[in-house]
């Protein structure tokens, strides 16, 4: 069957009560332990709504296993701190999630991992593995300036070398990406952005192999980054629409980068779909749909007055949602960098983040166009 089907079906647990087409809603936590290896407890990650959520994006993802955490860094920290321990090496992009980023800087010393940064090019993150080095974790696109690395490039090395590589997938969504299919061993997503979809609930989720996934299963139990039943429930009801949700997203995207490549009072526009952006020739190869993130610069423009003179479009720093959000990455995810560093990765002051939503695009481009003009004026 086709994903947007799974979608909708895959995992559903049937109602043996009412028949009702739902899973039912399990909320226990004190469960009968005869006639069963394991007990059912939300702690284990066994429960039935935290199950079928987790059978969804594993079709999706095209894996033979899947998990839902209680956050995207759950997801990340678990997934890194299963293959990474004491003595190894840790190759990442430097333009990962700023959490992750922080993890590894922060933490990774704590735990006697040792790491090197790269930048978003697969020649670079190759060239840093060192025979110590266990596992590599990139993404792409990336965050916020939508840079696209060759994933089966360092799928392919990585195998040979019997490195376990890491993909937060969040941006692309398994809408428009499936990197289990390029080689990547484990798959990690923030659920709280396309997943959920919906800007109400926070989850993490993991898609790799039964055997990756054994270890990674065996950390969370004692980590405890588990997911409510609750809110699994909530999850299965929005992963029901991601396919319809994020293919129209993707589509307004690229209208809505289409139209600001060509507007006079827009310097830049990143957005792996257009023809000029440096990634494109990767991400057609590589991507289903180029995603419905995009960056842009306002030249010489204050980024607060440009937000302030949206209507429709709102100032938010997450992401994904069905309402389309705003954000500086300079002053929201990137306000811990120096200016210097800022600049030398790209995040200018005048970089803005959309995260286009299911509007209809006639009426983000007015929006996006009416603000342009007001700023324009003012100067
Ligand atoms: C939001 C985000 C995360 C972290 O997810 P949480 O659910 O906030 O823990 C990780 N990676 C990317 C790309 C994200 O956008």
């Amino acid at each position: 069957m086709k994903s947007n089907t799974l979608a909708i079906h895959e995992g559903t647990l049937k109602d043996r009560v009412t028949g009702g087409v739902n899973t039912p809603l399990y909320t226990s936590s004190a469960c009968n332990y005869m006639d069963r290896g394991e007990a059912v407890y939300p702690r284990y990650f066994n429960a039935p709504n935290q199950d079928a959520v987790a059978r969804k994006l594993a079709a999706l993802e095209h894996a033979e296993a899947g998990l839902v955490f209680s956050s995207g860094m759950g997801a990340m920290s678990t997934s890194i701190l299963a293959y990474a321990g004491s003595g190894d090496h840790v190759v990442m992009l430097d333009a990962l999630y700023g959490g992750t980023h922080h993890f590894a800087t922060e933490w990774f010393s704590h735990f006697g991992i040792d790491c090197t940064f790269t930048l978003t090019s697969a020649e670079d993150v190759i060239q840093k593995v060192t025979p110590k080095t266990r596992v590599i974790v990139i993404e792409s696109p990336t965050n916020p300036l939508l840079a696209v690395v060759d994933i089966e490039k360092i799928a392919q090395f990585a195998r040979e070398k019997k490195i376990t590589t890491i993909i937060d997938n969040t941006f692309a969504s398994p809408v428009n990406q499936t990197p289990l299919d390029l080689g990547i061993d484990i798959v990690v997503h923030s659920g709280t952005k396309y997943l959920g979809g919906h800007s109400d609930l926070c989850c993490g989720m993991v898609a790799c192999s039964k055997e990756k996934m054994a270890r990674i299963l065996s950390l969370a139990k004692v980590l405890g980054p588990s997911l409510d039943p609750r809110l699994c429930h909530l999850l299965e009801r929005s992963m029901k629409t991601l396919f319809l949700r994020v293919t129209a997203q993707t589509q307004t995207a690229m209208d809505v980068a289409g139209f600001l490549e060509t507007h006079p009072a827009v310097a830049k526009v990143y957005y792996p779909g257009l023809e000029k952006c440096e990634g494109h020739e990767i991400a057609k190869r590589q991507m289903t749909g180029f995603g419905a993130m995009l960056s842009f610069e306002i030249c010489g423009h204050d980024p607060d007055r440009f937000i302030e003179s949206l209507c429709l479009i709102r100032p938010a720093v997450s992401l994904g949602g069905v309402e389309s959000t705003i954000c500086p990455p300079a002053r929201t995810s990137h306000a811990k960098m120096s200016a210097a560093e800022r600049k030398r990765v790209g995040v200018t002051d005048g970089l803005l983040r959309l995260s286009v939503g299911l509007e209809d695009a006639e009426d983000l481009k007015q929006d996006l166009d009416a603000a342009l003009h007001k700023i324009s004026k003012d100067i």
